[in-house]
């Protein structure tokens, strides 16, 4: 029976570890500060937008919330996000997503100012994670990692296979994964016989979007199994993995939820710290 990655348990510790670093730029005359901008009313926004802020109250980093209407047009957003750019006060930038119709993502994502780019979606970040430079990467690749690390497993050297290319999770993955120097494979829906592929795998991570897709026979005895999907369901919530069956052959797993989602507020809040250092530290 598979150990767990326990995503709360690292979270935890992850929290500790930014609530302190907090203090010392409080010391320093900092305050780190995280700005959202929320235009329209979706409901997993508002409740992410909340969770985000209720997380910011527990280690001490300021949060403002950007509320605009649905209606509101791209150019009011992008003289918001220039506001905010230049606003020293304010050391990350979120804005949450889905957009509104008429209001082109791409262009909202390239208006934040990369080094407050938390999200890490601008284009010159998705640059530097190709290029192997230090820029803000996006939270859930790197939760991914964390819980792994945080674990205990060596990652370096290993086979990493990888079900999904998307551009949120497997994409981003891919190079965050060969800096730990492991042999990576990616698989997607055009990839024939997926078992042959995830069988391979020491580390095996499920980024697709389909509820329990990776099944007991498509799992290496001993196998590592980290599970970075979220499926609403009507028996609720799970992962892309047949965590149940999956359990019996893996040597360790991420539960969902539990798992790789538990980090990724803690890892923004991470990003918003680096974007410190990247802005200049303490002037
Ligand atoms: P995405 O952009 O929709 O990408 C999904 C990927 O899965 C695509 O590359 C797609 O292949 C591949 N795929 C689809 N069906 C497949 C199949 N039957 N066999 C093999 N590959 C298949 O998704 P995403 O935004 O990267 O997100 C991936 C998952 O992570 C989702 O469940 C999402 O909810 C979850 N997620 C979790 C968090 C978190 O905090 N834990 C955050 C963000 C996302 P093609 O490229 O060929 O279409």
């Amino acid at each position: 029976m598979a150990q767990l990655l326990d995503g709360k348990a690292v979270s935890k510790i992850l929290k500790e570890e930014i609530r302190e670093e907090i203090a010392q730029w409080k010391e320093k005359g900092v305050q780190p500060k995280l700005a959202v901008i929320l235009v329209g009313d979706d409901p997993a926004s508002v409740v992410y937008a909340r969770s985000k802020q209720k997380v910011c109250e527990g280690i001490g980093m300021a949060f403002e919330l950007f509320t605009m209407p649905g209606s509101t047009l791209e150019a009011d957003v992008l003289s918001k996000i220039e506001e905010l750019n230049n606003d020293q006060a304010v050391h990350g930038i979120m804005i949450e997503l889905p957009l509104p119709k008429g209001i082109q993502k791409e262009t909202i994502m390239a208006a934040v100012r990369p080094d407050k780019d938390v999200d890490g979606v601008h284009p010159i970040n998705r640059g530097y994670i190709l290029s192997g430079e230090d820029g803000l990467f996006p939270a859930t690749p790197q939760s991914c990692i964390e819980l792994l690390l945080r674990s205990g497993v060596q990652i370096a050297g290993k086979h990493v296979v990888i079900v999904g290319r998307g551009e949120t999770v497997g994409k981003p993955l891919v190079f965050l994964i060969l800096k730990h120097n492991a042999t990576v494979t990616i698989c997607h829906s055009k990839t024939p016989d997926l078992g042959a592929f995830t069988r391979q795998a020491d580390i095996l991570v499920a980024a697709v979007g389909r509820a329990k897709l990776i099944k007991k026979d498509m799992v290496k005895a001993g196998a590592i199994v980290v599970d970075a999907g979220i499926n609403e369901t009507p028996d609720g919530i799970c992962g892309d993995v047949d965590f149940e069956a999956v359990q019996d052959v893996a040597d360790l797993i991420s539960p969902v939820p539990g798992g790789v989602g538990s980090l990724t507020t803690a890892l923004i809040m991470r990003n918003v710290l680096k974007g410190i250092v990247l802005q200049g530290g303490a002037k």
